[in-house]
C-alpha cells in the first residue's frame, strides 16, 4: 500500500498552454510526467507504474508468442547504418554525433541494423530458425514537431521485435503470430482498436499493418469496411480504377487492370481544345464555378519536386493527390509540392494555372483522369485555362495509376460495401521486411542441402508511452483519466475523508491493508486535505475504484465503494468492504481480457 503523504504525485489544476491534447494535459495534471526538454520527459512514480504495466503485458504476450527478450544499445555505430543504406536515407530524425575518437554514431530510432548484425554472426544453420528477438528500449527520433506529450516524443520507449525465418511462408507465419499477439496486447489493455493496412515508410518492406486506437484526436485517418475485415490507413487505402468500381462497367475485376492509357477517340461533341480567359481563378472551386463545370471534369495538375526529379501529377478536380502513393509509385525517397517559384519555372505561370497540355515535365495521372471525356485544365499561362481537353488526344501521361486519396464516395476495394472513416492513434506497427536488411547486411543461413540462403525478416513495434497516452485519449471524462484497470497506476484509492478522526483513519488503514494482502494495488490518501480535494485528485488520476470512509458512515459501521467510470456507488458494511471492493476490481479486470 502506498501513502499519498510519502508519494511524489504532484497534481495541478493548471493546464500548460503547450499541452494541446487531453492525454498530455492529464498526464501533467495528474503528476505522471514532467517535461525536461522538447519531446523529452521524466516519468514520475505513478507515470512509471503505468509504463511498467504496459511493458508487463507486452513481455507476457511476446514471451507467449515465442519471442525472446534481449536488450540492444541506444548508441549505434554508423557503420551498421551505412551497410543498410539508411545512414544516407533516413533524414534528420536520425540524431548523429561523433565520439572523442571522431567515430560517427547515432541514437537508434529503430534497431533493424543492430539485430541483423547480431543474427548474421550467431545464426549459421536452418536449425536455428525461426527466431524472434524483442526488446523494450529507449529510442530517440529527432522529430520535427515533438508534441502531444508522450504521444510524439523525441526520446521514448518502444517494444521492438524482429523475426528471422527460412523463407516467405515461414515469415508469413511469424508475422501472423505477432499480429495475433498485438491483438491480445491491446485487448488486455481494454482499448478499442483496429488493425489496418499501412504504408511501410522509412522501415521499408513489402507489407504492413498499423494498430490504431480509435480516438478523435488521432493524427491518422483510417477507413474500415462496414461489411468485411478490410481496413486501411487513408495514406494507403486503395482506390479502384473507375471501371472496376462502377457497376456499369461490370466486366473488369479489381485486379483486371485498366484499359490502355487514354487511348480512346475524342467523345462526340468535344471540339479541339481551346483556351479561355479565367482571370484570377486558381482553385478548383473558383475555376469550376467560373466555367460552370463539375469539379470532376477538371484536370487538377500538381507539380512536385522529388528525389526522382520534377513530376506533374494529375487528378480529377473532385479528388486529392495522395503524396504517399506518388512517392511509392515513383520509388522516390521523398516528394514535396513545388513552391511558387518552382511552379513558375516549370509551368511558366503562377500556381493555379498549370496543366498537362504542352508541359515539358514528366507527367503521371490518377485513374480518375482517364474517364474525363472533355475536361478543363490550366493553360500554363497566367489567367488562362484550356477546355475540351481530351486525355490521350491532347496529352499522354507516362502512366495511369492509383494516386489519389480515398474519398467518402469510394467503396471497399475488397467487397464493394461502404467504407467508414475514423481517426486513430498508431500505437503499433508490424512489417513484413522480406530480405531488405538481410540481403544488404548478408544475414544468411545454410539450408538442409548446405546451400546458403538469405534470411527473411519481419519487424514489429509498439510505443509504450504512446500506448498509455492513447489509452487516456480514449478513456477520460471531464474529471480526469479513466484508466482501464490493467494499466492504471493503482487499482484502488482508499480515502479517509478526515484523517484526524481515529476511527476513520483506522478503518481506512484496515481496508487498505486487507486489499494489499489480497494483491490489490492500493493508494491510501492519508493527506490532511479537504475531502473535495482528495476526491478530485483520485478522479484526476483515474484510479478505477475508490473506497471512501466518511465520518458518519464509519460511525454507523459503513464505507462506500465507487466505480470511477460509471460513478456507481454502493454503501457496504465495514467487515465486507474489502471483499466488495475486491469483487469490483475483479469485474473490472474481466473487461481487459484477451
Ligand atoms: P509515426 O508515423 O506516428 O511517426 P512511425 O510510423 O514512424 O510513427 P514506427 O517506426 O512504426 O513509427 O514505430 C513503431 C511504434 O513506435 C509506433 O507505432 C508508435 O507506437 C511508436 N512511436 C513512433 N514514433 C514515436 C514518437 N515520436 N513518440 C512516441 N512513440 C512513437
Ligand atoms: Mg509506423
Amino acid at each position: 500500500m502506498i501513502r499519498c503523504t510519502q508519494y511524489l504525485m504532484p497534481t495541478t489544476k493548471e493546464t500548460p498552454s503547450d499541452a494541446e491534447v487531453v492525454s498530455h494535459r492529464l498526464m501533467l495534471r495528474a503528476g505522471l510526467i514532467r517535461k525536461v526538454a522538447s519531446g523529452i520527459y521524466t516519468y514520475l512514480p505513478a507515470g512509471l507504474r503505468v509504463l511498467r504495466k504496459v511493458e508487463r503485458i507486452l513481455r507476457e504476450e511476446m514471451d507467449r508468442a515465442g519471442a525472446q527478450e534481449v536488450l540492444m544499445p541506444a548508441v549505434v555505430p554508423s557503420e551498421l547504418w551505412r551497410e543498410s543504406g539508411r545512414w544516407e536515407a533516413y533524414g534528420k530524425e536520425l540524431l548523429r554525433f561523433r565520439d572523442r575518437a571522431d567515430r560517427e554514431f547515432c541514437l537508434g530510432p529503430t534497431h533493424e541494423e543492430v539485430i541483423t548484425d547480431l543474427v548474421r554472426r550467431e545464426v549459421r544453420s536452418w536449425r536455428q530458425l525461426p527466431l524472434n528477438l524483442y526488446q523494450i528500449q529507449d529510442k530517440f527520433r529527432d522529430e520535427i514537431r515533438p508534441r502531444f506529450g508522450l504521444m510524439r516524443g523525441r526520446e521514448f520507449f518502444m517494444k521492438d521485435a524482429y523475426s528471422f525465418d527460412v523463407d516467405d511462408g515461414a515469415a508469413a507465419e511469424s508475422y501472423r503470430k505477432m499480429y495475433d499477439a498485438y491483438c491480445r496486447v491491446f485487448r488486455r489493455m481494454g482499448l478499442d482498436f483496429r488493425a489496418v493496412e499501412a504504408d511501410t515508410g522509412n522501415i521499408g518492406g513489402s507489407s504492413s499493418h498499423e494498430f490504431m486506437v480509435i480516438a478523435d484526436s488521432g493524427e491518422d485517418a483510417i477507413v474500415s469496411c462496414v461489411s468485411c475485415s478490410y481496413g486501411a490507413n487513408v495514406e494507403k487505402a486503395e482506390c479502384l480504377p473507375p471501371e472496376a468500381a462502377s457497376p456499369a462497367a461490370g466486366t473488369v475485376s479489381a485486379k483486371g487492370g485498366p484499359p490502355p492509357a487514354g487511348s480512346g477517340p475524342a467523345p462526340p461533341g468535344a471540339g479541339p481544345c481551346r483556351k479561355v480567359a479565367t482571370p484570377g481563378k486558381r482553385t478548383i472551386g473558383e475555376v469550376s464555378e467560373f466555367l460552370g463545370v463539375d469539379p470532376a471534369s477538371l484536370i487538377k495538375t500538381l507539380l512536385f519536386e522529388t528525389s526522382a526529379g520534377d513530376v506533374a501529377v494529375l487528378v480529377s478536380g473532385a479528388h486529392d493527390v495522395n503524396e504517399v502513393k506518388v512517392k511509392n509509385h515513383l520509388g522516390a525517397d521523398w516528394v514535396r509540392l513545388a513552391g511558387e517559384d518552382r511552379v513558375r519555372q516549370l509551368s511558366g505561370a503562377p500556381s493555379g494555372f498549370a496543366g498537362p497540355v504542352g508541359l515539358s515535365v514528366r507527367t503521371i495521372a490518377d485513374h480518375s483522369v482517364r474517364t474525363i471525356a472533355a475536361g478543363a485544365t490550366g493553360a500554363n499561362e497566367k489567367d488562362a485555362h484550356l477546355v475540351d481537353v481530351v486525355p490521350g488526344r491532347d496529352f499522354v501521361p507516362e502512366a495511369y495509376a492509383d494516386l489519389r486519396s480515398v474519398s467518402g464516395k469510394d467503396t471497399c476495394p475488397r467487397c464493394g460495401a461502404a467504407l467508414r472513416f475514423s481517426r486513430g492513434i498508431e500505437v503499433g506497427h508490424v512489417f513484413r521486411l522480406g530480405t531488405k536488411y538481410s540481403e544488404a547486411m548478408r544475414a544468411t543461413y545454410l539450408d538442409p542441402d548446405g546451400k546458403e540462403r538469405v534470411i527473411v525478416m519481419g519487424c514489429y513495434g509498439i510505443g509504450v508511452g504512446r500506448t498509455a497516452a492513447a489509452a487516456i485519449e480514449q478513456n477520460h471524462d471531464g474529471d480526469g483519466i479513466v484508466w482501464p484497470i490493467s494499466i492504471a497506476p493503482f487499482e484502488v484509492s482508499v480515502i479517509p475523508v478526515n484523517v484526524r478522526n481515529r476511527d476513520v483513519a483506522d478503518a481506512a488503514e484496515s481496508v487498505g491493508n486487507e486489499l494489499s494482502a489480497r494483491g490489490v494495488e492500493v493508494l491510501l490518501d492519508d493527506r490532511e486535505e479537504r475531502p473535495g480535494i482528495k476526491f478530485k485528485d483520485a478522479d484526476l488520476a483515474g484510479i478505477p475504484v475508490r473506497v471512501t470512509l466518511g465520518e458518519k458512515n464509519v460511525a454507523a459501521g459503513f464505507g462506500e465503494v465507487r466505480d470511477r467510470k460509471t460513478g456507481e456507488t454502493s454503501r457496504v458494511e465495514l467487515p465486507s468492504l474489502a471483499a466488495e471492493t475486491l469483487a469490483l476490481v475483479t469485474r473490472k479486470k474481466a473487461e481487459c481480457r484477451p
